[in-house]
């Protein structure tokens, strides 16, 4: 039987390919033998994160970028068709939270720094948005292709504090769902959008909110992992299976879903 998760010579761009999650998947497809296009805005981090991995044999490929610019997002794309000729996977992980979205203990509502919020909003939806209407197109040219996007359990179920990040993710949630039906419905059933909601995995964005700076939990982390049936913080691998269930063939009826990867938080009530 040939392997449903196959994703060799696939065309699979990355945006925030340089983050700690990007590059935890940059690695893991690449070495899956996917041809793998890091999109980012950090030069220094993706030129390195390329040459690592040719340095293995890898095929890989940096391109400078800002998600929120659709003239840069189209120039990517003409380089992307010059070297690849095709795109078959786009994964939308350029995102984040900012500081001045965050309401602290200590505030409310009425403290909210709106500037804020709305640039979380722009990253986390427009940041997924002009890129899928670039690089969909030529998926939509072969009638073939899958997008999978990164929301977030704050997507699910509104978390404390993290107002503009919760409302940009819930909307990217929703934009998965309605692109899904609109690509399948116009352009055919070999398009695909998907979404993974990540549940608490400590990274640069969350770190100072998880843990102390001698390492030990902070009572939001006592909070969260009490909520977990697992018990723990997840692993970036632990994204993997289903990013490649995702984005290959095995996943090749499935379109539409929000799938949550959180040790159980989602499920859990007491
Ligand atoms: P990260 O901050 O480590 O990486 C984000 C990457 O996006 C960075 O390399 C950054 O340079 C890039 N980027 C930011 N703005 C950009 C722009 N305008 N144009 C191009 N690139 C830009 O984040 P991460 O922890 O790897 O998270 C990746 C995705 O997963 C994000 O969407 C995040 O919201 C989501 N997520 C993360 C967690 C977590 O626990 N870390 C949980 C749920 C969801």
């Amino acid at each position: 039987m040939s392997n449903l998760f196959c994703i060799k010579d696939r065309v699979i761009i990355i945006t925030g390919g340089c983050g700690v999650l990007g590059t935890c998947m940059a690695n893991h497809l690449a070495s899956e033998g996917a041809k793998v296009v890091i999109l980012d805005r950090n030069a220094k981090l993706g030129t390195e994160l390329v040459q690592s991995l040719t340095e293995k044999g890898y095929d890989a490929l940096f391109l400078e970028t800002d998600v929120l610019n659709k003239e840069i997002l189209e120039q990517n794309k003409q380089n992307i068709m010059q070297k690849y000729g095709r795109i078959d996977v786009l994964i939308n992980a350029a995102g984040g939270n900012m500081p001045g979205a965050t309401i602290a203990p200590d505030k409310t509502i009425f403290d909210l720094q709106i500037d804020a919020f709305k640039k979380v909003v722009d990253l986390n939806l427009f940041g997924t948005v002009l890129p899928t209407m670039v690089f969909a197109e030529p998926m939509v040219n072969t009638k073939k292709g899958c997008i999978i996007n990164i929301s977030s359990e704050s997507a699910l179920r509104p978390l404390t504090r993290v107002a503009g990040y919760g409302a940009a993710k819930a909307a990217v949630t929703n934009f998965t769902k309605y692109m899904a039906g609109e690509l399948a419905t116009k352009f055919g059933p070999g398009l695909r959008v998907n979404a993974m909601a990540p549940g608490f995995f400590i990274t640069e964005q969350n770190r100072d909110l998880l843990l102390n700076p001698d390492g030990s939990h902070t009572d939001r982390s006592k909070t969260i992992l009490a909520h977990t049936p697992f018990g723990r913080f997840g692993e970036p691998e632990e994204l993997l299976g289903t990013l490649q269930w995702l984005a290959s063939d095995a996943s090749a009826f499935v379109t539409g879903v929000v799938v949550p990867i959180d040790g159980g938080f989602d499920s859990f009530s007491i």
